[in-house]
């Protein structure tokens, strides 16, 4: 039988936890904004990305979020913070899926033009936190030059933060940026025949 007790062996436990967390702590000391990248085949990159900006608001700060693809379908959030939050700013690059449309050269024009408010705000101290949901299919679909966006993400101001989100990305985006998560999908509710739920899917 051991000699120490349940929370003997508890506490000691979470001591050298607790050591090592505040050493990492102690060792992350640079401070200024960071790049994001949501990606993955699974659900939860938007939602993500809307949680940040939730923080964000909590403590006053100045968001851009710019919605690539989105703009045709119905989006809880964005609508929540036109409504409510005055001070987001929200644009909304206002094409259905590219396999809605179907028209490669509109998309192209909607997806620069889109792209002018986000480079605006990727130059403008003002923002703490900017968004460019969906931004990946922009990259991979060619309608945005990969080295320019890749440049005004790494040129931005420094206190700034950015969050991408969409499946892929590429190696040259991933490497550029300081946390990269991949939201795997294990499954789906939508491939058991469950509808999109409002709220929830959007
Ligand atoms: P969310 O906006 O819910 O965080 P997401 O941004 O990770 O999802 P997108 O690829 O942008 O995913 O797709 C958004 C919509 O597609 C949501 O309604 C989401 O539930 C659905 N979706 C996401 N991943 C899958 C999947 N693996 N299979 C089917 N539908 C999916
Ligand atoms: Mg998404």
């Amino acid at each position: 039988m051991s000699d120490k007790s349940d929370q003997q062996l508890h506490q000691e436990k979470m001591q050298k936890q607790k050591e090592k967390v505040d050493a990492h702590i102690a060792a992350a000391d640079l401070e200024r904004g960071i790049a994001i990248l949501m990606t993955g085949n699974g659900k939860g990159k938007t939602s993500s990305a809307f949680g940040m900006v939730f923080r964000a608001l909590g403590y006053g700060q100045k968001v851009g979020i710019i919605q690539f693809i989105k703009g045709a379908q119905d989006c809880g959030e964005a609508d929540y913070l036109s409504k409510h939050c005055p001070s987001v700013e929200l644009i909304q690059m206002g094409t259905g899926f590219t396999w809605n449309t179907q028209d490669k050269e509109s998309d192209i024009v909607a997806a620069q033009r889109t792209w002018e408010a986000a480079n605006a705000m990727l130059a403008s101290a003002e923002y703490d936190l900017v968004i460019l949901d969906e931004l990946t299919y922009m990259l991979g679909y060619k309608y945005l030059d990969r080295a320019m966006v890749i440049n005004a993400i790494k040129n931005r101001p420094t206190e700034q933060s950015v969050v991408v989100t969409g499946r892929g990305g590429g190696r040259e985006l991933r490497e550029i940026m300081d946390t990269v998560s991949e939201v795997k999908d294990i499954k789906h509710a939508f491939k058991s025949g469950i509808k999109a739920r409002k709220g929830v899917d959007y």
